[in-house]
């Protein structure tokens, strides 16, 4: 059996005819830039999330980018966010010419350390970027209580977990801004790049809306210089067809992931991801275990045709690219171990109970040296 760590065809397949006549209508219509399938689906992701307001943008980074762009972060400030992220959190932040400060995370939910947190913030810490990782979602109250304190933003970076619930609320409307992310492995994802942010207040709408399209207001008319940014038609349709359906994909998740936990439950080597609570309601983006000698089990999974992954095998803190910051191995102990034990399971709504079975018996066997 060969199990894929994704499977997009199988997802297409499942909404061909929708999918071809929503793209097969921008064409028709020639109306590439902007317009109706792009108010659309802005409109719809912002109920969707809770939040008063969604601008669609050209990926994930891109909503990053301007979101610090729109809370006016440049040289001179600094940026908190984990080391256990992809690179794109971190990225925008030399982008604007802040400093950016990687904490370490929380060992049973894999996303921000609250204390860790409050223990990098200096007078210049201008924003804090919790990452919803893997599907589940920060314990948002703690870091509230903290940023309010020391008067500082929060930045939800929900890349990796649309329609994740915190406490009944979704994430995108758990802080003054949320990103996301629309590649096509996402849990909503496009059929290229694609990116949205959702808001509280309309001023910082607005103002991403802007600076997202050249700084203008009206064809030619610059308020500000900006960028080219925009989510264009042909994905925002796609998107509008997909978010009616991704309630049910995310429950899909969830029971692929109780069927693995049941199955992990007797296996003692093997730590299994945080589950729901009463606080957080998952949507398992990845399915990650963390294993002993992980390399060999992970290239083994592999050749017997379970096709796992590590996110992400290198914290951000100990990658060449950041060097510069001069934090050895050590400096971040929870993210490490994690680093090095990390396996992602294939994880996909549409994967099926024998497939689940499958990639967990082999897993067994690999444990038990068979
Ligand atoms: C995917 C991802 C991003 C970047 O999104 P792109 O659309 O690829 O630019 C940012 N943050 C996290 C946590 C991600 O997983």
């Amino acid at each position: 059996m060969q199990i894929p760590l994704i499977d997009l065809k199988a997802q297409y397949l499942s909404i061909k005819p929708e999918i071809d006549q929503a793209m097969q209508e921008v064409i028709e219509n020639t109306a590439f830039i902007g317009g109706k399938a792009l108010s659309d689906f802005e409109k719809s992701f912002a109920e969707f999330c809770g939040a008063n307001h969604c601008v669609g943008v050209a990926s994930g980074t891109a909503a990053l980018h301007l979101a610090l762009c729109a809370l006016d972060v440049g040289p001179g400030d600094e940026v908190i966010t984990v080391s256990h992220t992809f690179i794109a959190t971190a990225e925008v932040v030399k982008t604007v010419g802040a400093k950016v400060k990687f904490v370490d995370i929380d060992p049973y939910t894999y996303c921000m350390d609250p204390a860790a947190m409050e223990a990098a913030i200096t007078e210049n810490t201008k924003v804090i970027i919790p990452v919803h990782i893997y599907g589940y979602v920060c314990d948002m109250d703690p870091i509230h209580e903290i940023a309010k304190k020391h008067g500082i933003y929060v930045l939800e970076d929900a890349a990796q977990s649309h329609g994740a619930r915190y406490k009944g609320n979704r994430v995108g409307s758990l802080a003054e801004m949320g990103t996301f992310s629309f590649y096509p492995g996402k849990n909503l994802g496009a059929y290229g790049d694609g990116g949205g942010m959702t808001f509280a207040k309309k001023e910082l709408a607005e103002k991403a809306d802007m600076l997202a399209n050249h700084g203008r207001w009206e064809k030619y008319k610059h308020l500000v210089e900006g960028y080219n940014a925009r989510l264009d038609a042909l994905q925002a349709a796609v998107l509008n067809v997909k978010l009616k359906h991704l309630d049910g994909w995310s429950e899909n998740r969830r029971q692929a992931a109780k069927i693995y936990d049941g199955l992990l439950a007797d296996v003692g080597e093997v730590t299994i991801p945080p589950v729901g609570s009463d606080t957080v309601e998952p949507v398992y983006h990845l399915y990650v275990i963390q294993v002993p000698n992980r390399d060999a089990v992970f290239e083994e999974l592999r050749s017997r045709g379970v096709m796992s992954q590590c996110h992400y095998p290198i914290p951000l803190h100990l990658q060449p690219a950041y060097e510069h910051l001069g934090m050895k191995r050590g400096t971040l102990p929870v993210c490490e171990a994690l680093a090095d034990k990390c396996v992602s399971l294939p994880m996909f709504p549409e994967i099926t109970e024998e497939q689940c079975k499958y990639a967990i018996k082999t897993l067994k066997d690999i444990l038990a040296g068979k």
